[in-house]
C-alpha cells in the first residue's frame, strides 16, 4: 500500500505539474497576445420575442494562438484577471466593439452592442472613466453601448459599484446582469443597483422544458423583473420548445444557438440580412 500511495502521489504531482506548466505557458502567451493581435470579437444577436426583431448583439472575445490553438474565454479570462492583463484586454474589447458599431452605423445596419465586463475590471474603479473616454474619443452615442456584468461584481465594494452603475446609466450606457441566478449574492442588490436588463443563466433555460421547478423559477424571475421595470433576456436557448415556452412565460428577449451562434462581424451582417429578408 506504500507503493500505491507513492504512485498516487507521483500521479497527482505530475498532473499538478502539468497543470501549472500549461497555466504558465498560457499566461506567457497571454502577455503577448495583444501586441500580436491574436484576439478577435464574435457577435451573437438578441431578439425580441414578441416581434422577432434583432434588438442587440453581444460581443464575445476569441483568442487564437499559434502554439495553443484556440483558447476558450472561460479559461483565459480568469487568468487575465489574476495577472491584471484584464484591464488592457478590456480596453481592447471596448475599442474594438465601439469601432465595429461605428462601421455598422456607416453601413446602415447597426444594432446596440453589449460587452462583457469581469468583476476584476469593476473593482479597480476606473471602468467608468475608461468607458467615458472611449465614448468621447470615438464620438459614439452611448445608446449603442451596454455592459454585461455578473453578480460577483457586486460582492466587493457594493456602494462604489452602485455609484458606477448609476453614473453609466445616467450617461446612457445600458447595464445587464449576466448569468442571473448563479451568483452567491442575495436579491438585495437588485434593490440598490441601477439596471436595465437581467439575463437568466443558461442552466435554467436548459431545463425549463423538463423541470417544472426550473420552469416556475424562470416564471418567477420574469414576473419579478417586469414588476421592477427590468427587461428579461433568456440566454442559451437551443430548442424551439424552450423558445415557445419562454414566449408563453412573457420573457422579453432571447439569445442562443437556436437563433444564431456567435459569428464574425461580416458573417453576422450576412445573417442579419438573411434573417430580416
Ligand atoms: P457569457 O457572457 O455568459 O456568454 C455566453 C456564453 O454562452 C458564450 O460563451 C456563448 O458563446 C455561449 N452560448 C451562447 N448561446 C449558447 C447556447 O445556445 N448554448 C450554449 N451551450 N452556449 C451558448 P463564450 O463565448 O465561450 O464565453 C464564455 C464566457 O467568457 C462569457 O460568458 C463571459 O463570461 C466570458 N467572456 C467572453 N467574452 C468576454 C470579454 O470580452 N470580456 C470578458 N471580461 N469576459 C468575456
Ligand atoms: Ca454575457
Ligand atoms: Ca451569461
Ligand atoms: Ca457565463
Amino acid at each position: 500500500s506504500k507503493e500505491l500511495g507513492q504512485n498516487k502521489y507521483s500521479f497527482f504531482s505530475q498532473e499538478l505539474h502539468q497543470k501549472r506548466r500549461s497555466r504558465y505557458m498560457i499566461a506567457a502567451q497571454l502577455h503577448r497576445a495583444l501586441e500580436k493581435s491574436e484576439f478577435s470579437l464574435v457577435y451573437q444577436p438578441k431578439i425580441r420575442l414578441t416581434t422577432g426583431e434583432v434588438v442587440g448583439v453581444e460581443a464575445l472575445i476569441r483568442w487564437h494562438n499559434v502554439e495553443l490553438g484556440t483558447v476558450p474565454p472561460d479559461l483565459f479570462i480568469p487568468l487575465a484577471e489574476d495577472t491584471g492583463l484584464i484591464n488592457d484586454i478590456g480596453d481592447w474589447v471596448l475599442q474594438e466593439a465601439v469601432a465595429q458599431v461605428q462601421q455598422w452605423l456607416g453601413q446602415g445596419c447597426a444594432v446596440p452592442v453589449a460587452i462583457n465586463i469581469s468583476a476584476r475590471q469593476f473593482q479597480n474603479g476606473s471602468i467608468l472613466q475608461r468607458i467615458e473616454s472611449e465614448l468621447a474619443r470615438s464620438g459614439l452615442d452611448s445608446r449603442w453601448l451596454s455592459i454585461e456584468l455578473t453578480e460577483t461584481s457586486f460582492m466587493d465594494n457594493a456602494e462604489q459599484t452602485a455609484e458606477t452603475l448609476l453614473a453609466l446609466r445616467e450617461r446612457g450606457v445600458g447595464v445587464s446582469i449576466d448569468d442571473f441566478g448563479t451568483g452567491f449574492s442575495s436579491l438585495s442588490y437588485i434593490r440598490t443597483m441601477s439596471l436595465d436588463h437581467l439575463k437568466i443563466d443558461r442552466s435554467f433555460i436548459n431545463s425549463i422544458t423538463e423541470s417544472e421547478r426550473d420552469r416556475q423559477l424562470v416564471k418567477a424571475i420574469i414576473a419579478m423583473s417586469q414588476a421592477l421595470g427590468l427587461s428579461v433576456v433568456a440566454e442559451g436557448v437551443e430548442t424551439p420548445e424552450q423558445l415557445g415556452l419562454l414566449r408563453e412565460l412573457g420573457c422579453d428577449q432571447a439569445q442562443g444557438y437556436l437563433i444564431c451562434r456567435p459569428k464574425s462581424a461580416e458573417a453576422f451582417v450576412e445573417w442579419c440580412e438573411q434573417y430580416s429578408a
